[in-house]
């Protein structure tokens, strides 16, 4: 087999979308298992749309993301430039060997006439409006005219009517259209940029790309390359159109219904990890029902073959679950970093706490936790005294004689010397003995003084972490405020 060369080509549009993102893994992924390249290259030939900044946007969250190019804008290699404006000469220089060839042609139309064709086709009802190749019966003189006198123009693709384009893709197998059904395209357009068409065939062609892996929203595309790879008499590479992916109510994956880039994940704290694992399963498994996957693993279990056909639905419940698990399987040492992090851009007075303190804090709340900012918003009451007690727990377990019962518990804590949970422990069971009730009675009231919460990790454990002085603290603080 000859060297697996695939690549990523988005057109930056400001952000890369999860959509993408799932485009460029799969090439990541097959490209490793292959021990093949994979080239990052920049579509970016349509000037409409240029937004500033969007290259840099992009290669920022693909490298976030780990999927590091062999090719690419800023790596070159010997198959550059990697960004399509900046290769606009080669682009002109093809298009008119087709034009020499018979293959393409110029067109002078003018969009008021290209407008009243379609409209034309469209009264009289066909299936698509298609260019009539009007311009195809110019003579060569009167085309040398036209362009001498510098009149705006395009140059088309001239598709042969009553052929059958068939090709290969490795995901869906043998596809067929006919050429009656594909338009004239434009390669050149009148601002001498060239269209999506030319310029992916002719640089995926001079970069030896050798499996063209992307959205099944280029399927429809694929017919007017498979001309241009004939046409030009170059060999094509392999096909593979990766499924939609859908929105839950299986519409098509968009913005209304939820976040769509890469970007917005990363700053809602997700992992990347998580999401990588998670995009890697919009529309393949390894044939059996593991989820959780690191990037290693998915190198070596990753086949285009098992990639299916049917849309991918967007679970964000998944997504959820899967942050959770990477992050529990996270070292501590790794959690302590990103909760220091988080620490820092928090709202909160103190930030330097120790290496210890930390860890505890960690210990207790890992299972509780799907991502690392919920460390504080879960459990907000290991880095500040509690501001408010949770009504439906102060109304359920905070009665009249609480308050008395929890200060003979404070008064017991203090006595105690660098109390261990047992000691907690035992403290509260001898108290609530001697006071003839069920240790409920303080254990919940408790928990609610030092946390402010109804719910939460082992109510000893937050004992400890506390430690005795700030517990008696909060006993005695709940005791004036909780009403
Ligand atoms: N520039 C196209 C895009 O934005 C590339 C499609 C392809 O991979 O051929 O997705």
């Amino acid at each position: 087999m000859n060297l697996v060369r695939v690549r990523f080509a988005p057109s930056p549009t400001g952000y890369l979308h999860v959509g993408g993102l799932r485009t460029a893994l799969y090439n990541y992924l097959f490209a490793r298992k292959n021990n093949g390249k994979f080239i990052l290259r920049i579509e970016d030939t349509d000037r409409n749309r240029y937004v500033e900044g969007a290259v840099e946007k992009l290669i920022s969250s693909l490298k976030w993301c780990g999927l590091e190019y062999d090719e690419g804008p800023d790596v070159e290699g010997q198959y550059g430039p990697y960004m399509q404006s900046e290769r606009l000469a080669l682009y002109k220089q093809h298009a008119q060997q087709l034009v020499d060839a018979g293959k393409a042609y110029y067109c002078f139309c003018t969009p008021e006439r290209l407008e009243a064709l379609r409209e034309d086709q469209q009264r009289r009802k066909l299936p698509q409006a298609k260019y009539n190749k009007l311009c195809l019966s110019l003579s060569k003189k009167e085309i040398d005219e036209k362009l001498s006198s510098g009149i705006q123009h395009v140059i088309r693709l001239n598709v042969e009517p009553d052929q059958k384009i068939i090709f290969d893709d490795i995901i869906r197998g043998k596809i067929e259209f006919e050429s009656n059904n594909v338009d004239d395209q434009v390669l050149i357009k009148g601002d001498g940029y060239p269209t999506y068409h030319l310029a992916n065939v002719v640089d995926d062609h001079l970069m030896e790309i050798s499996h063209v892996i992307r959205g099944e929203e280029w399927l429809s595309s694929t017919p007017k390359h498979v001309l241009l790879y004939n046409f030009f008499g170059w060999e094509k590479p392999h096909f593979a159109h990766l499924p939609l992916l859908l929105n839950p109510d299986r519409s098509k994956l968009s913005k209304r219904q939820g976040d769509v880039a890469v970007e917005d994940y990363r700053d809602k704290g997700y992992l990347k990890d998580a999401l990588v694992n998670f995009v890697a399963l919009l529309g393949w498994n390894a044939g059996d029902d593991q989820e959780f996957y690191y990037i290693d693993e998915l190198i070596q279990k990753f086949s285009l073959e098992k990639v299916n056909k049917s849309g991918a639905v967007f679970d964000l419940e998944k997504l959820n679950w899967l942050n959770a698990e990477h992050l529990r399987k996270k070292s501590n040492d790794e959690l302590l970093k990103m909760l220091r992090v988080e620490i820092l851009n928090s709202q909160f007075a103190i930030h330097n706490y120790p290496d210890e303190y930390l860890l505890r804090v960690i210990e207790a709340m890992k299972e509780r936790v799907s991502f690392v900012h919920e460390y504080l918003t879960k459990s907000p009451y290991f880095f500040e005294r509690p501001r408010e007690y949770e009504l439906a727990s102060s109304e359920k377990n905070w009665k009249s004689e609480t308050p008395s019962q929890i200060t003979k518990l404070r008064d017991r804590f203090n006595a105690l010397q660098n109390p261990t949970k047992e000691d907690y422990e035992n403290a509260l069971k001898q108290i609530a003995a001697e006071l003839n009730i069920g240790v409920g009675k303080l254990i919940h009231p408790l928990r609610l003084a030092v946390s402010g919460k109804g719910t939460g990790p082992g109510v000893y454990d937050i004992l400890v972490i506390l430690g005795k002085d700030e517990v008696t603290e909060r006993i005695h603080s709940a005791v004036e405020k909780i009403r």
